[in-house]
């Protein structure tokens, strides 16, 4: 049962969608403004580094069962199903930017305008409740003329991929959320799911759209919660990932994002959790425990360049090797990285910085130009006064004493746990003891008391 779908926006979601799409047995045009990265996808190079996602490109290729293009009305009238992956940034002060995806409403209704058939628009960027019907459904009637509900569908249809494992997670998920303007719109959306293995819930647009959001908020949750329990296991000398290893036992709660750390980052938490809050405000409610979700995640990159500057006595002229930028491993994405508010704090206290990343070095370029990049962990440990991880990159993992050697002081500070303490003698965690060979802890005074 195969379909012709369109995909407007060609970012990480979209390409994973549209290439997913087509390994399932569809037909898919993607259409993006930016014409590098469409030339790029035309030669099947994908302009993201996302696990597999090379290999399924050429193959779908290959088949002649994907393309992309920058002409939108070509890829309207190519499809019966269109869905829109443009991005939904934040504004300042947290709400959400809708040019995107107004400006992408509007010209997909232009597109419309002449074409003939029943057309289904599908809403997957991330949007908060309400977008659906007051910002993208009268730009689509207003510009092409026609009615909601009779020659034009529209459905939300939620995405919760993770990055760095996209394709995985897109084929198969958890559930399939689909917000219905209509049942007939909600029907030719599901018959795209047909061969997907996961429960279907179908719900109105807006209980759609807030899914997605009260998903992200209570996984933003679970991760603040652990780095609060984490802070005060450091102090007591606890390994907090014991501790959530046994809370994470319990089915009510689940093991899964538990891991205390340098907090979180990417393109989603942190915009989708300040666009909740703004909405509550603009609603008049003080959204309390999401305020505090945020500020604990920032207060972490904070705690670990404090305790840094602590072990290093000053980080004034100090050599400071940031090993893992991206916001989580196997991506190239540092979006609201830990690693960008964790640098310019330590360029404001002096230190030089040097960093190595196995993917996502171009990308944190464009935020940090002027520190050094390397070209392995080496050459940035090399004479440095003291590490920061701060991705848990699995290559860390094989990290021993002997790279660390190349250190002036072997000040090694873990933001993501990653170290194998069989290997690496002396360094700590920011929520956890690690491995000290001597008490350097503020936190307590028997160094055995740290050593898990
Ligand atoms: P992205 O920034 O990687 O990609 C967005 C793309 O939209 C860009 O390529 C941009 O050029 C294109 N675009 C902008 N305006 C356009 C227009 N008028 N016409 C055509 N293309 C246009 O964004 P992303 O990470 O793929 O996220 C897209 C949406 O999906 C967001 O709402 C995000 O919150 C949501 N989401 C993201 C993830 C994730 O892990 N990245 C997961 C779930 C949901």
């Amino acid at each position: 049962m195969s379909m012709n779908i369109s995909i407007i926006g060609t970012g990480y979601v979209g390409l994973c969608t549209g290439v997913g799409f087509a390994k399932m047995g569809n037909n898919v045009i993607c259409m993006d403004v930016d014409e590098k990265k469409i030339k790029q996808i035309n030669k099947a190079e994908p302009p993201i580094y996302e696990k597999q996602l090379k290999k399924y490109l050429e193959n779908v290729t290959a088949k002649g069962v994907f393309r992309a293009t920058t002409d939108l009305t070509r890829a309207i009238t190519n499809s019966d199903l269109t869905m829109i992956c443009v991005g939904t940034p934040s504004n300042q002060d947290g709400s959400m930017d809708l040019r995107y995806i107004e400006q992408v409403s509007k010209d997909i209704g232009t597109a419309l305008k002449n074409k003939e058939g029943y057309h289904v628009i599908v809403v997957k960027s991330t949007v908060v409740p309400g977008t659906t019907e007051i910002n993208v459904i009268p730009h689509l009637e207003e510009k092409s003329g026609k009615g909601v509900g009779d020659d034009i569908g529209v459905c939300v249809n939620p995405e919760f991929l993770r990055e760095g494992n996209a394709l995985e997670d897109f084929l198969n998920p958890d559930r399939i959320v689909i917000g219905q303007y209509d049942k007939r719109s909600g029907d030719v959306l599901e018959k795209i799911y047909f061969n997907f293995n996961a429960p279907v819930l179908r719900t109105n647009l807006k209980t759609a759209e807030m899914i997605k959001y009260a998903a992200n908020a209570m996984l933003a949750t679970k991760i603040s919660l652990s780095n609060e329990i984490g802070n005060i296991c450091k102090r007591l000398g606890i390994d907090v990932y014991n501790v959530m290893k046994g809370v994470g036992m319990d089915s009510r709660i689940s093991p899964k994002f538990l891991r205390a750390g340098a907090g979180f980052g990417g393109s989603c938490f942190p915009k989708d959790i300040a666009a909740i809050v703004a909405k509550g405000k603009a609603l008049g409610y003080d959204t309390q425990i999401l305020n505090t979700v945020l500020n604990v995640n920032k207060k972490q990159r904070r705690i670990l360049v404090d305790m840094l500057e602590n072990r290093t006595d000053g980080l004034q002229n100090k050599k400071i090797a940031a090993l893992g930028l991206a916001f989580k491993p196997d991506s190239d994405d540092v979006r609201e990285a830990p690693a960008i508010d964790v640098i310019s704090m330590l360029k404001e206290r002096g230190a030089k910085v040097s960093a190595y990343d196995p993917q996502a070095m171009d990308n944190m370029r464009k935020m940090h130009g002027d520190i050094e990049y390397c070209s392995n962990s080496r050459e940035c440990l090399k004479d440095a006064d003291g590490c920061l991880i701060l991705t848990n990159w699995k290559e860390f993992k094989n990290l021993s004493d002997k790279d660390f050697d190349v250190m002036k002081n072997k000040v090694i500070i873990e933001g993501r746990k990653v170290l194998n303490p069989s290997s690496v003698k002396n360094f700590e965690g920011i929520c956890w003891p690690g491995r000290l060979a001597q008490s350097k802890t503020e936190y307590h005074k028997d160094p055995r008391r740290g050593v898990d």
